[in-house]
């Protein structure tokens, strides 16, 4: 599985960057996938950041 921030959904909340640094960035406002790191969905944090972000931006496909 591939995890993708969609950033029409994203609020800026920085809370995806703070819980898994190494995979997600805040970047001019928004939350990113890391470059390199979309492969990084099995990650546990990453599955916690899916849960908690607050505009349900984060997206595992
Ligand atoms: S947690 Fe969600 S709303 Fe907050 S920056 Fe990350 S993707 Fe955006």
């Amino acid at each position: 599985m591939k995890v993708s921030v969609d950033r029409s959904l994203c609020y800026g909340s920085a809370e995806c960057a703070h819980r898994a640094p190494d995979v997600f960035a805040f970047e001019d406002g928004y939350g990113v996938v890391r470059p390199g790191r979309e492969e990084a969905a099995d990650d546990p944090r990453v599955l916690e950041a899916v849960e908690k972000c607050p505009s349900q931006a984060i997206a595992l496909r």
